[in-house]
């Protein structure tokens, strides 16, 4: 048996949660490459088309066990390097909008991809007749849809920005 299949992976994993955001270490058996279903593939390939740039490599698949998590983006490091997996909750994911759908495919692939963390600032947005209190970026911890549905375009240039600085 080759050693380095049993070696110590760490996993930090980032969450986002209808209820709120944790970070974990542990200690599990290599992962397995997954076939990417069709329903999340779309979005990946849609965020490529919009953000281009890097692919990620590792597994995307549904996950009943990350309740009561909607998605999570894991990072295993081992000594052949890095390997991420994105899970996405199939309890949430069959009852929420497209426009949701893609806000959280986004908000996890800009975790794997890019690294980039939780923003949970609150700003104003406007239109010439609307303003609102929203989440400053799609990296905010929770799905949220009202804001996405309303300024969408704001949120994919302000994802293109934050990766932008990476
Ligand atoms: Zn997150």
């Amino acid at each position: 048996m080759d050693n380095r299949r049993f070696s110590w992976y760490i996993i930090l994993a980032a969450f986002i949660t209808l209820m709120s955001c944790a970070e974990e270490e542990s200690k599990v058996a290599g992962p397995i490459k997954y076939e990417t279903p069709i329903e999340l593939k779309i979005f990946e390939e849609h965020f490529y088309s919009i953000y281009g740039g890097k692919r990620f490599t590792g597994s995307i698949y549904f996950a009943n066990n990350i309740n009561p998590y909607i998605g999570m983006c894991s990072y295993y490091y081992n000594y052949d390097g890095v390997y991420n997996t994105i899970r996405i909750n199939p309890d949430y994911w069959y009852n929420i909008s497209q426009y949701q759908k893609e806000q959280l495919m986004f908000h996890e692939l800009a975790h794997c991809i890019y690294k980039l963390q939780h923003d949970t600032t609150i700003v104003t947005l406007r239109t010439y007749n609307n303003k609102m209190k929203c989440p400053k970026s799609i990296m905010y911890p929770i799905l949220f849809d009202t804001c996405y549905n309303n300024y969408r375009t704001y949120y994919l240039e302000e994802l293109r920005n934050k990766i932008k600085g990476t």
